[in-house]
């Protein structure tokens, strides 16, 4: 069951409220709505009886009656997001306060090129619904992550590296054929540092850098996603220092993402004769002592760093987070440190926080269900 969540009139301004955790009794609503009480008990008792508000227990009492606490009901819809990698995808069912029903991962080649990727995903999430949904919880959004640039207006692939076929390819068109709901398409550094910012209530400015097969970052400003026009973030093609020169997949020298990358990693491990197939791998040689890889690791360490060295300078955040698969490899947090201390202004390095990200595997898509519930609480109604 495909539905929309209402977004227009009280109801939906309501809705929103809570949904955000701005307001949670009726009396908040009340207040932050300008809505007189009547109207607000009565449509909380419409959204109630649509089951998409569940009213329970008690919440901080300020003398006098307790207020009972609104919340969205756990039957009030699922979102279902991916978040797409070179080799496999990543699977998740969401209810809309965020918690995750199910994840999964499953192989998928994003070298098959968009329409068969697409719906590889749509035909996943369609059997994760009928597996692990009950009747009557209707479906309320799609989503995925991309690993390349989208532009927010168009929703459509901008010449990604690593994914034939996919430029300009309308992502969110192909999505909204198959499903009348809200689509979310995202780059996937964007999602995981939306993903990240909830681990880090107290900072309202972060880099999320994600190291796996190629070098995304996401940028959050005053806690929220910073798109720009759709390239913020986007350091995997900045040129870097360098004696050799090596082409990058761009067709540009030297950039960032043909040194300091997993596929770059993964390339110059093979030339030293050690095959491996994926990023992780890396992690597991750097953990076994194997002296190439500890070294190369560390080198892409540096060199990411001292790209973010211009950029800590310039932004100042409170906090640079490092995921991706590589990331687990303590040599790249412990030179990217390096690079940033030994060249950031004292005033840039002096509350910063560089450290592994904290949210884990599941970080993009616990920011894919947040910014789809997002869009699907606002999106006008078709
Ligand atoms: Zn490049």
């Amino acid at each position: 069951m495909n539905q929309r969540l209402p977004v227009q009139g009280a109801q939906g301004d309501l809705l929103r409220l809570v949904a955000t955790g701005k307001a949670e009794s009726r009396a908040g609503l009340a207040r932050l709505s300008g809505l007189a009480a009547s109207s607000v008990s009565l449509r909380v008792e419409e959204l109630i009886d649509a089951g998409l508000l569940a009213e329970e227990g008690s919440g901080a009492s300020r003398g006098g009656r307790r207020p009972r606490l609104l919340r969205l009901s756990p039957r009030a819809g699922v979102l279902a997001v991916a978040d797409l990698g070179a080799h496999h995808v990543r699977l998740g069912l969401l209810d809309l306060s965020g918690t995750p029903v199910v994840v999964e991962e499953r192989p998928c080649e994003i070298a098959n090129g968009p329409r068969a990727t697409l719906d590889r995903i749509a035909d996943a999430f369609d059997e994760l619904v009928a597996a692990h949904v009950p009747a009557g919880v209707p479906l309320r959004g799609v989503g995925t992550g991309i690993p390349g640039p989208v532009d927010p207006a168009t929703r459509r692939v901008v010449t990604p590296s690593r994914m034939p076929g996919w430029n300009d390819f309308p992502v969110a068109d192909h999505l909204a054929t198959r499903y009348d709901l809200p689509t979310l398409v995202e780059n996937d550094a964007n999602l995981m540092a939306a993903g990240e910012a909830r681990w880090w209530p107290d900072h309202e400015n972060l880099m999320v850098v994600k190291a796996g097969t190629g070098i995304g970052c996401g940028v959050i400003v005053n806690g929220r996603l910073h798109r720009g026009r759709g390239a913020a973030g986007d350091i995997s093609h900045v040129r870097v220092r360098s004696d050799a020169s090596v082409i990058c997949a761009c067709g540009h020298p030297d950039c960032l993402e043909a040194y300091a990358s997993g596929a770059a990693l993964m390339t110059a491990l093979s030339e030293a004769g050690i095959e491996v197939t994926r990023p992780a791998d890396i992690v597991g040689l750097v953990h076994d002592a194997v002296p190439e890889a500890t070294s190369m690791v560390r080198n892409a360490g540096r060199r990411i760093g001292e790209v973010l060295t211009v950029l800590v300078n310039f932004f100042n955040p409170d906090v640079v987070a490092v995921g991706g698969s590589l990331s687990a490899a303590e040599p790249l947090i412990t030179s990217i440190r390096a690079a940033v201390w030994e060249r950031c202004l004292p005033l840039a390095t002096r509350d910063l926080e560089i450290a592994p990200a904290r949210a884990g595997r599941d970080a993009a898509l616990l920011g894919a269900g947040a910014l789809l519930l997002e869009a699907a609480l606002t999106e006008a109604q078709a």
